[in-house]
Formats: structure tokens, sequence, C-alpha cells
């Protein structure tokens, strides 16, 4: 099964760990698509955490990982604004240190959009905004995207992911702070985390590798599973994290299996 993959997406939360704690198998999992030529991507809509700090999470749960293979949403999100605004822009977002390290290795000028800012001249200048999760964002630094996202007529979002599972239920994720500022501008963001299939076709590009012989590895339906199929790479949903209710809306998966344990066995 595994001879006709050479690249493996593979979801993070919920898929290898689950509130903090390695999914039991997941390392070994791992080592197996290695052993037999599968190249592992840590492929995250999470736009907080750097790539290294995803591969310090990774190795305190037993994975073996290098940072150059994580890919986040946050990485997908620069490369958008790279085909559509000049390198050395400026660009405002709300987000942690993986978006602004991210929009700084692209060559951009990263500025937190501080509601402190609302009237510095740079705002009237900024090329892009950019929203990522950022859970200490206040009610004016959104007012700085939104009235940059007005005057373009465009924003862009890491990832629409309306909630965040917790231990205990969820908080609202970044889809959520998307929608203030598109209520409150009147413009749609450009998504670029899954499941939009630009964020796969990224990875590919990346990893040198073909749809066909990839394989993207996910709990949720939304996301991980219509990325995949949108994307037309093989595709494997994982019990192990969040359940949803039934939708006949998402598309099915190649494969639904327990948990990344069972898969790639033979
Ligand atoms: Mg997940």
């Amino acid at each position: 099964m595994t001879r006709r993959f050479k690249l493996a997406l593979l979801d993070l939360d919920g898929t290898l760990w689950r509130d903090g704690h390695v999914i039991q198998g997941a390392p070994e999992f791992v080592e197996r698509l290695r052993h037999n030529g599968v190249q592992p991507v840590f492929f995250t809509n999470n736009s907080s955490r750097t790539p290294s700090e995803v591969v310090d999470v990774l190795i305190r749960c037993g994975i073996a990982a290098q940072s150059n293979e994580v890919c986040t949403s946050a990485q997908a999100a620069a490369h958008a604004l790279t085909e559509r605004i000049p390198a050395g822009s400026t660009v405002a977002y709300v987000g942690k240190t993986g978006l602004e390290e991210a929009l700084m290795e692209a060559g951009f000028v990263a500025k937190r959009a501080q509601g402190t800012a609302l009237s510095e001249a740079w705002v009237n200048e900024a090329k892009a905004a950019v929203v990522g999760m950022d859970p200490l964002v206040t009610y004016l630094d959104l007012a700085v995207i939104t009235r940059i996202a007005h005057r373009l007529g465009w924003f862009v979002l890491t990832n629409s992911d309306a909630r965040y599972p917790t231990e205990d239920g969820f908080l609202p994720g970044n889809g959520s702070l998307g929608a203030l500022v598109e209520t409150a501008s009147g413009v749609q963001p450009v998504v670029t985390g899954k499941p939009d299939r630009r964020f796969v076709e990224f990875a590919l590009e990346r990893y040198g590798a073909t749809a066909r012989e990839t394989v993207i590895v996910g709990d949720n339906p939304y996301t991980d599973v219509l990325a995949g199929v949108e994307a037309g790479v093989y595709t494997i949903h994982v019990q192990s994290g969040v359940s949803f209710p039934d939708d006949q809306n998402v598309p099915a998966p190649d494969e639904t299996v327990e948990s990344v344990e069972k898969i790639f066995r033979q």
C-alpha cells in the first residue's frame, strides 16, 4: 500500500496528538512511513506555532521530526501573498509568532495590528491584512485589520475553522475572528488553510510530489478530508479526534480507520 505514495500530509491535533498527549501508535506510524520511503509532512491549520515549536511538541510526543517537515497555514498565507503583492510590502496581521515568522521569511515587513496603531500612517499604506488565531486579540486590533480589508477589498484568513476543540468542549476558532472582519468590512477573505486545495498544492510543490503520489490523513471531515478530495489526493479519515454528526455535504474519504495505529500495517 505504501509503495504508491511518496508523501504523507499528516494532520496534528486529533490525528497524531490530542490534548497535548500522543495518540497511541503515532510515533510508530511516522517511523513506518519513513521506513517505507514515504516523506511525512506535518500539515497543520494552526498558524500560531512556528515550525520549530511544532517540532518541540512532536518530539515531546516521541515523534521524530525536523522543522522543514512542518507545513503550516501561516506559510500558505505568506505564499499566497507573494502572488499578490511585491516583496518588501508591509503586511498587517493579528496572530502569533508562527504567522509573524512565516510573513518575514517570505520577505514581508510584518506589523502586528495593534489598536494603538489605528491612526498611524502605516495602516493606510499596508498592502495586505492577515488574520491568524490570536487569543490575545482585542476589538481595536481587529478594527485595524477591518479598515485595511475595507480599503483593499480583500484580506487573508489563515484558516476558517469556526471552533477550536479543547479538552472540555471548544473555544471560538480563527474563522470566528475572520467572521468579525468579514461582517464589518463587507469583504470576503482569501482562506489559505485546509480545506482550500491550494494548501495541498503548495505542499505538493514544496515537497516535490504529485497528487497521485500523496496521501492525506486527518480527523476533520470539513478540513482534512475535504482538502484531500478537492486536491485529488488519497484521503484517510481517522476517528481519533473531533467527532461530527453525519453530514451529507461532506465527501467520503477513500478510507476510514480508528487511528493512525491501523494505517499501513501490512
Ligand atoms: Mg485535527
